[in-house]
């Protein structure tokens, strides 16, 4: 079947649904979500949204941005992060007045709490910058902004999975959707496609990250010849559960908690002296695996502790209900009695898919693609730089997301309705029937499997030349297997089995681009380490990185960064 919209917006995380309130009163507006959309990642967010609002205790809008910027290690656009920390009060206090339900302070403000790397005075001490509704703050966010949608028309496919962008020559015409109840494919032509669909920390084994991560906005768009810039700079959290990388947010330490190793050391306090546990994420996580590789792991194991047994249960209860209760189902761990394991986790993706500040997506000549658009995490602006501050992306979703609404109004009277005919749904069926045909091969899990403890062992948290030729060859061997994947299931209705193995081909393409841009950074910035070149080299890597897809393989090339009001300086805290 073919729909006809003027626009469609794929992803009902924050991203999109904000993008999608701004822009409901303005001609037809799609909303397509491989996930029942209440159910996107952006609901699992706990920890909050950062905005300089000063309800707790005195805060500047330009201690958010600086904090940015050095939290990314300098490879922060400067003039990104000055919309994001100067926009970020009235974004909070919109989401206040759509109804999310935040928690308040004595006096009934918006109540604020510490996160990693949020400072007063340029550095000086942690602030309380991050407003929360206790520690499930996306999942209010999320339900908030979803009601709004429907409630001003958004047309709304649950379940329907982009399977193409359908662009040719920087021509738009629109995208193939596969519809999970039925299996039919279909063709929604439109005039502008805006990519929010999150994230991709499927490529690797250990994640906090749901299971529909798995860059599909992102990878469309790369195989469509878009470059894709910073993909080298893959975030991991701290405080995974131990054993399951389920997120223990970084509210437990802003709250108070202490990251402790075998002896009982609170061991940040060598690492960042000032700060300690609340330094970037890339810090602390680097620290917890040096304090494992010197032997001070838990028992002599792989993990060290965070301890919240001196919060008191009330704070527990009141502020870290959620996460407490993941400590007991996971581990059947107490918090208010016994500290609960943890070990470095993959979380978030700096990089992605290049937009300027409203959210146009742009080619390898940094020139606009007419009618095209991303925004959230499948996005890079780049307004996170090398490493990402807690309660930033939540923000970064709601401000950039209104701004490609509101790009997308102003444009929409001058972009062209391309028609590329029956083509693109015929050619998408024909591939999923091959692949249904297909009697001899491997299966996509195995494969998957193979691939995400590749990138784990060889371009994790530490990387070096070596492992990182590994790991290209290890990819382009399962690329090559790939070819001959097959699925048990061929049935139409809810075919999961047929489904992880096209979204296979994303997560290889995609981890070759993460490989490919590693191996190119010959330094260490922010969430990208080399053992073989353990320091930050302004004078040859202060340039986002660009990969783009060719005959002959990725090819990486850069991009200068915006530098406004902070000149780079080596990183402490
Ligand atoms: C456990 C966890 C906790 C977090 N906590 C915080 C926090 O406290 N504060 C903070 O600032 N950040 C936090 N983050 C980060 C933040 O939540 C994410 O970066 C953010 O939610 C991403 O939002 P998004 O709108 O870009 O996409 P998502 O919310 O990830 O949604 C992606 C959407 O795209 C759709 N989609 C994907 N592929 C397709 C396809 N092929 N076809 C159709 N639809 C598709 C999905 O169905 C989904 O609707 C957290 C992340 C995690 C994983």
């Amino acid at each position: 079947m073919a729909f006809k919209f003027d626009v469609v917006i794929v992803g009902s995380g924050l991203a999109g649904l904000r993008a999608a309130i701004e822009m409901a009163d303005q001609g037809k507006v799609a909303l397509i979500s491989k996930v029942y959309p209440t159910r996107s990642h952006s609901g699992a967010a706990q920890g909050g949204v950062a905005a300089a609002l000063g309800n707790e205790e005195e805060d500047s809008w330009e201690w958010h941005m600086y904090d940015t910027v050095k939290g990314g290690d300098y490879l922060t656009d400067q003039d990104v992060a000055e919309i994001l920390a100067q926009d970020a009060p009235r974004a909070v206090y919109e989401l206040e007045h759509m109804g999310v339900p935040f928690n308040r302070t004595a006096r009934g403000k918006i109540a604020q709490r510490a996160f990693g790397g949020h400072t007063s005075h340029f550095g000086k001490h942690s602030v309380k910058r991050a407003c929360y509704a206790s520690d499930h703050t996306g999942r209010v966010i999320l339900d908030t902004l979803y009601a709004q949608a429907v409630q001003q028309g958004v047309k709304v496919f649950p379940e329907f999975q982009m399977l193409d962008l359908v662009l040719e020559n920087k021509k738009l015409a629109g995208l193939v959707a596969y519809e999970l109840a039925t299996g039919a494919v279909h063709f929604f032509q439109s005039r502008v496609v805006l990519l929010a669909t999150g994230g991709f920390g499927k490529i690797f084994k250990t994640t906090s990250n749901c299971f529909a991560n798995t860059g599909d906005g992102v990878y469309f768009a790369y195989r469509r010849g878009v470059p894709l810039e910073d993909m080298e700079f893959v975030q991991f959290h701290p405080t995974g559960i131990y054993g399951l990388g389920v997120l223990i947010s970084e509210a437990a330490r802003g709250e108070g908690g202490i990251l402790k190793n075998s002896t009982g050391e609170r061991f940040m306090a060598k690492y960042a002296p000032t700060i300690k546990d609340l330094a970037p994420r890339d810090m602390v996580a680097r620290a917890i695996l040096e304090e494992i590789k010197q032997g001070r792991g838990i028992n002599g194991k792989d993990y060290v502790h965070l301890d919240l047994t001196h919060l008191g249960a009330d704070v527990l209860a009141d502020k870290l209900n959620e996460i407490t209760s993941f400590a007991k189902i996971y581990l059947g761990v107490d918090a208010a009695k016994q500290p609960i394991p943890v070990h470095p986790t993959c979380h978030y993706m700096m990089g992605g898919i290049p937009v300027n500040v409203d959210g146009q997506v742009l080619d390898k000549n940094h020139q606009v693609i007419p009618g095209l658009f991303a925004a959230g995490e499948c996005s890079c602006l780049s307004v996170h730089g090398a490493n990402r501050l807690g309660c930033n992306s939540l923000l970064d979703l709601v401000i950039f997301g209104r701004r490609s609404g509101m790009q997308i109004k102003r444009d929409m009277a001058e972009l062209p309705w391309n028609d590329p005919g029956a083509g693109p749904g015929k050619a998408m069926e024909a591939k999923i029937q091959e692949l249904k045909d297909r009697r001899k091969g491997e299966k996509a899990g195995e494969l998957r499997q193979e691939l995400q403890t590749t990138m784990m062992r060889h371009c994790a948290s530490f990387r070096n030349a070596e492992e990182l030729s590994q790991a290209l060859s290890t990819i382009e061997s399962l690329q090559e297997r790939y070819r001959q994947v097959t699925i048990d299931n061929k049935s139409p209705r809810f075919n999961s089995d047929l489904l992880e193995a096209l979204e296979l081909e994303c997560l290889l393409s995609l981890s070759e681009a993460v490989v490919v841009s590693a191996k190119a950074r010959e330094e260490s910035r922010g969430a990208h380490y080399r053992e073989d070149f353990p320091d930050r080299d302004d004078d040859n890597f202060l340039q986002h990185t660009l990969v783009q897809m060719t005959q002959q393989g990725p090819r990486v090339f850069y991009k200068p960064v915006t530098i406004t009001r902070f000149e780079p300086k080596p990183r402490t805290y």
